[in-house]
């Protein structure tokens, strides 16, 4: 792997956090948004990651400077991926949006560029065609707050180049990941495809009054060690997003546990904004 210059697409949530993470490691990064107003949001979060590098990660104030010597900003699509050995991909979780960004990627990107989309539910292979470069592209799925939660899923698509595939698990463990690298395509990777039903069965088991919160919560902790149960994790993950997964799931089987479930997460948590941890409350109080 000898990548050194790296752009970021999407400054938001996870957008500015690779970006972070990827100039604090040495990397040239170039971050791309719409917009200027958009990227000088982006850049106004550099000092909210500092503290967060100090005090999480003992960061040195030599080295935060060099991570803002690392960090450069445009709008200018052609300006921001010329000289990109990798474009990690952080635009909004809408096909749509991604497709239109790589048709527009691919006619300016240089042909070295390796692309990679940090997509949370979609497959690299929805949007290969429209790279333009398919077996230089592949899934790279980094997880929230990724400076402490630092896995990243390598997952290629039926044509991903080996030698791309390998040289993008390089990168991840040079900008300090835990890489780790699926087979083959895997809607939710390894860590959704083990996470969801378990959550989706606390909720199960809760909707059907088989057993209330804490006790569930306390009898996967105790039997497995595990230092979260079902429910504390839901509140870290967001109700807004268990919500958005039933519905879904509700919709596509009418299963009538899965339509309880719904409402009942409506009407207890989205309806009254008991959303999780960044509400100060979910299924407990913070
Ligand atoms: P976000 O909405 O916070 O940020 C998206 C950014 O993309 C915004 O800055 C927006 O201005 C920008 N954008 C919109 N259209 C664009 C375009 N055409 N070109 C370039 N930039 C554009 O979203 P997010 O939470 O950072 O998610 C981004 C991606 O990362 C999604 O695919 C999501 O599934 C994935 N992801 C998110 C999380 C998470 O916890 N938020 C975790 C892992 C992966």
């Amino acid at each position: 792997m000898n990548y050194k210059n790296v752009t970021i697409a999407g400054s938001g949530v996870l957008g500015y956090q690779i970006a972070f993470q990827t100039a604090f490691h040495g990397f040239n990064v170039t971050v791309y948004d719409i917009n200027d107003a958009v990227l000088e949001k982006a850049k106004a979060k550099f000092n909210t990651m500092c503290e967060a590098f100090k005090k999480d990660l003992s960061a040195t104030q030599e080295q935060l400077d060099k991570t803002r010597q690392n960090l450069s900003y445009t709008s200018n699509l052609a300006e921001a991926v010329k000289n990109a050995d990798l474009l990690i991909e952080a635009v909004p979780e809408n096909p749509k949006i991604k497709i239109e960004f790589y048709n527009k990627l691919a006619k300016v990107a240089p042909e070295k560029t390796v692309f990679a989309t940090n997509s949370s539910t979609l497959l690299p292979s929805q949007f290969a065609e429209a790279t333009g470069r398919p077996n230089k592209f592949l899934a790279l799925h980094f997880a929230n707050t990724i400076w402490i939660h630092n896995t990243a899923e390598i997952m290629g698509h039926a044509t991903t180049d080996p030698k791309v595939f390998k040289d993008v698990v390089a990168f991840a463990k040079a900008i300090g990941m835990l890489a780790l690298p699926l087979h083959k395509e895997q809607p939710g990777y390894i860590l959704n495809s083990l996470l969801v039903p378990l959550l989706s069965a606390a909720t199960n088991l809760l909707v059907n009054e088989v057993a209330d919160v804490q006790t569930i919560d306390k009898t996967w902790m105790k039997a497995t060690g595990a230092p979260l149960g079902p429910f504390a994790i839901l509140d870290v993950v967001g109700i807004t997003t268990a919500y958005n997964i039933d519905k879904i799931a509700a919709e596509k089987t009418n299963d009538p546990l899965k339509i309880k479930t719904v409402k009942y997460l409506k009407e207890n948590f989205i309806d009254k904004n008991r959303l999780g941890v960044s509400t100060g409350e979910g299924f407990y109080k913070y």
